[in-house]
């Protein structure tokens, strides 16, 4: 959908031009005003039209739909949500497919519209026709457009088209950070007492994870600079151990498994003053709480990206599928699958890959890949020599 402030502009130079025509036409206000009128409602109806080419595209192309939410006239923005596997066939061409869906409902029903015209005799009706035909073309022109918005269908389909490798591998980010936050979700379960009035470091760390889980926050600088903020709070002597054990763990976690993700699928490993600062991090939570699956699995995180993955799997020996969170569970077979790479043990490798169960299947492919390199990639970036 285009932006509303696009929508109420194009809605009312629409209005206006359909209440000029209709006095001219048809010579009568009553005529006049029902035509508009129902020029008007028929946006409505095109708005939902649009809405459902999308989906009967998704359900055709057997993309998956995460949300649907058709709410024309209220403020939000109408929209199907799809969320195909990066690694899916055809998934340029489907996509574009996919976006095409909305427009060509529109255009379509303007069509039909525009054709029936012919077979009506009053001025009236033959008006409403020609004007909720009008409004379905606008519509699904605009939306085609790919113009200022960058959800308008005609940009999102123009990115699948112009850069398809880059669109797949965003798609594949937005996978990869799905999986980040259930395994914070799953640490969150575990932590034990809840959020507590006035608890202030606590209260941060959940308003930190809500933010950039719903996706509202803006850019990465804020995100570090929030993320930085927190940090300092988990490091002041003045803050609980139990909350800076939380900030300390849900940091390492949110950082660690994208500077593994960075190091692995990018090319482009961490600088290792990133990995010491990790490591200080993951010891906070470590120190309180040696025995949690979640502080180990931090702790652990931090020694495979400081190329300590005897450490890192010393710490991973004893993982209970029957009495941790599942999600936990298996990152933390597979941070052990990663550190048995690292130790040339391939077979034990696979038997903990397995053992994960592909429930985080962008982690799982990380693993694979660590677990096919020869030799294993480097975690962090060596520091450039200095001359003596
Ligand atoms: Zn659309």
């Amino acid at each position: 959908m285009p932006s509303r402030r696009r929508l109420v502009v194009a809605c009312l130079l629409l209005v206006l031009e359909a209440v000029a025509f209709a006095l001219f036409v048809t010579e009568s206000l009553t005529g006049a005003l029902a035509a508009v009128g129902l020029t008007c409602v028929s946006l409505w109806v095109h708005v939902v039209l649009h809405e459902c080419g999308h989906l009967v595209a998704a359900k055709l192309l057997r993309l998956p739909v995460l949300a649907v939410r058709i709410a024309p006239f209220t403020g939000r923005r109408s929209e199907v949500w799809v969320r195909p596997a990066p690694t899916a066939t055809a998934l340029p061409l489907r996509m574009v497919m996919f976006y095409l869906g909305g427009p060509m409902a529109n255009l379509c029903a303007a069509a039909v519209l525009g054709a029936a015209t012919a077979f009506t005799s009053t001025a009236v009706t033959r008006l409403a026709l020609l004007g909720a035909a009008l409004v379905g073309a606008l519509l699904g022109l605009a939306n085609l457009i790919p113009g200022t918005s960058p959800r308008s269908d005609g940009r999102k389909l123009l990115r699948w088209l112009s850069a398809p490798t880059a669109t797949r591998a965003a798609l594949r980010a937005g996978h990869y950070q799905d999986e980040v936050s259930r395994t914070l979700r799953a640490m969150d379960h575990r932590l034990g007492d809840p959020v507590r009035d006035g608890d202030d470091p606590l209260l941060a760390l959940a308003a930190f994870q809500r933010r950039w889980r719903m996706g509202h926050a803006g850019s990465a600088a804020d995100f570090i600079a929030e993320a930085e903020r927190l940090a300092a709070l988990a490091r002041a002597d003045s803050t609980d151990p139990m909350a800076a054990a939380a900030i300390g763990q849900a940091l390492t976690v949110q950082f660690g498994l994208w500077y593994l993700y960075d190091a692995v699928v990018n090319g482009a490993p961490v600088e290792h003053r990133e990995v010491v600062e990790i490591a200080k991090l993951a010891q906070l939570a470590h120190h309180v709480q040696p025995h949690r699956l979640s502080a180990r699995v931090a702790m652990s995180l931090a020694h495979l990206l400081n190329h300590r993955p005897e450490q890192a799997r010393s710490l991973l020996l004893d993982i209970r599928a029957d009495v941790d969170p599942p999600d936990l569970c298996h990152v933390a077979f597979l941070l052990s699958a990663i550190a048995e790479c690292h130790l040339g043990n391939h077979a034990a490798a696979d038997a903990l890959i397995r053992a994960a169960g592909g429930g985080h299947p962008q982690l799982t492919q990380v693993a694979v890949a660590i677990r096919a390199a020869d030799p294993v990639p480097r975690l962090f970036a060596l520091a450039p020599m200095v001359d003596a």
